[in-house]
């Protein structure tokens, strides 16, 4: 500062630079401040009473109205968009920090996740690069997964938006792995064989969307079937390897999973791991939500196996209960890992020293630049809890799973629809006094219940197809969830069921 010139001249004229300067800061700093702590106040009081509240309700046109305005040109003040926040944000959110939220696996979110996000964005680190201490929490926990997985110091890891993302990098790190770094300027379509992926028919959808934007297309991926706990049959894995190799394709890509989304059934990890090895195949592992299971020792065993993939891809917003979003992937081989992503461009050289040094880069490690600071959540999360905590939060939700079913098995209309490994529970409504010819469609019928309970706001469970049924899905992932949110639930879907008969307005199939 001391050797800026310190007297302007008296008479700017009026476009100087110090008069048309246009910042975004208030000019009214204590106002501001004031107005940030009723901002803190009401989120505070919002996690803090969340059990008050529908866990969802239908937004209002009047809502919805306020969003569909023109482009405004003058300001508005801070205290009114709150207000507008307050009134048309806050009520119509999607209900997955609830303890009655069960659809689909969501984490619940945490109030320190939520005070580490302020602190991000106040810190508004772009985490793509550079010499700056976000990299070292990013790397921090890093180091953590390592320590997780048992992976060697060798392993990288990187932050992405989600699962999707991380699946969609582990296709195309083994894709450079079995074609060579060629691949990144040719393209697949010079291969001499024609790529080929296994994964089970329960897998998540977005390994089949990986295997399309990778660019094999979705036919090369084989949907190996399950098992009667609907994990992957390995037999049926090494068949159609063999039959693919036999027809001149080459084998490269094998996704397990660690609790998948329907059932929240585990693939046997271990003999993937054996037929990978054998076939010189990749082993990628979608551990969503299940792969952070090894927090929990009564969880860890069943995840036998997961130590041996060559990836896994996970989200600390799920069991995790970090805010949205934080995905990860983690690959066992840190230079197969940036032979995928690493490009030397000019703008973004490294240096020795200063800001430009510190490589590598996260920008090496996937296919983001900009990229916000997703460790900071994830790194206060685990620091403030601590994994024991957070293990038990996982074991807890699986034993709130078991409760559900103890439940299913005393009511005679309600029929558990399959195994329950973990924390997710398929079951539906029907009444079993009623002959067949006079049952209602029973798709139709749990449809409807769902459909109900969201609107009552009492709970939110989801629904799937289990071998052809339709089945009202429990997914219980929340850390809020407790047993008196599964009593809602129940006795909700047990009323509901009894209405819709008494009624009888469905045809019988
Ligand atoms: C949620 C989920 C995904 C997708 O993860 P996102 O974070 O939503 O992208 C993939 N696989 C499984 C098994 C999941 O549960």
């Amino acid at each position: 500062m001391d050797n800026l010139p310190k007297d302007l001249p008296a008479d700017l004229p009026e476009d100087s630079p110090k008069n048309t300067h246009q910042s975004l800061d208030p000019e009214d700093w204590s106002a501001f401040r004031q107005q940030s702590h009723r901002m803190l106040d009401d989120m505070l009081d919002f996690v803090e009473h969340l059990r008050e509240r529908p866990v969802w309700q239908p937004i209002p046109q009047e809502a919805r109205a306020k969003f569909q305005v023109a482009l405004p040109q003058q300001p508005q003040t801070l205290a009114n968009a709150h207000q507008t926040f307050m009134n048309d944000i806050l009520p119509y959110g999607p209900g997955n920090s609830h303890p009655g939220f069960m659809g689909w696996v969501q984490g619940g979110g945490s109030p320190v996740g939520m005070l580490a996000e302020m602190l991000a964005a106040g810190l508004n680190a772009n985490t793509g690069g550079r010499d700056q201490m976000p990299l070292e929490v990013e790397r921090q926990i890093v180091r953590w997964m390592r320590e997780l997985f048992a992976f060697p110091d060798s392993a990288s890891g990187v932050f992405v938006t989600g699962t999707s993302m991380a699946n969609l990098m582990a296709v195309l790190v083994a894709r450079t792995v079995a074609l060579g770094k060629n691949v990144r300027q040719h393209g697949v379509r010079e291969a001499a064989h024609q790529l080929t992926a296994y994964t089970s028919i329960e897998a998540h959808g977005c390994v089949a969307q990986a295997m399309d934007l990778a660019g094999f297309g979705t036919a090369a991926l084989r949907r190996i079937p399950s098992n009667d706990l609907f994990q992957m049959d390995t037999a049926a894995l090494s068949a159609a390897i063999a039959a693919d190799r036999a027809a001149g394709l080459q084998p490269f890509f094998i996704a397990g999973t660690a609790g998948s989304v329907d059932v929240g059934a585990i693939d046997p990890l271990n003999e993937i791991a054996d037929i990978a090895a054998r076939e010189a195949c990749w082993f990628h592992i979608d551990g969503a939500f299940g792969a952070l299971g090894m927090m929990s020792p009564k969880i860890a065993p069943l995840l036998h196996g997961i130590q041996r993939a060559d990836s896994i891809a996970f989200d600390f917003h799920k069991w995790g209960q970090v805010q949205y979003d934080a995905g990860f992937l983690l690959v066992r081989d840190s230079t197969q890992h940036t032979d995928a992503f690493a490009a030397p461009v000019a703008y973004l050289r490294r240096e020795a020293r200063g800001l430009a040094g510190g490589s590598p880069w996260p920008c090496d490690f996937g296919p983001d630049l900009s990229r916000g600071f997703r460790a900071l959540k994830t790194w206060f999360t685990i620091q403030v809890y601590g994994t024991e905590k957070l293990g038990k939060v996982i074991s807890q939700t699986c034993d709130l799973a078991q409760y559900l079913v103890q439940q299913i098995a005393l009511h005679s209309c309600l029929e558990l629809l399959a195994p329950v490994a973990l924390n997710v529970v398929c079951f539906r409504y029907r009444d079993p006094t009623i002959a067949p010819a006079n049952q209602l469609n029973l798709d139709d019928l749990n449809r409807d219940i769902v459909t109900d309970l969201h609107e009552s706001g009492l709970a939110v469970p989801s629904t799937t197809t289990i071998r052809g049924q339709l089945a009202i899905r429990a997914a219980i992932v929340n850390h809020r969830t407790d047993r008196s949110a599964i009593d809602v639930m129940l006795s909700a879907v047990l009323k509901l069921g009894q209405e819709r008969y008494s009624a009888a307005i469905y045809c019988s199939k």
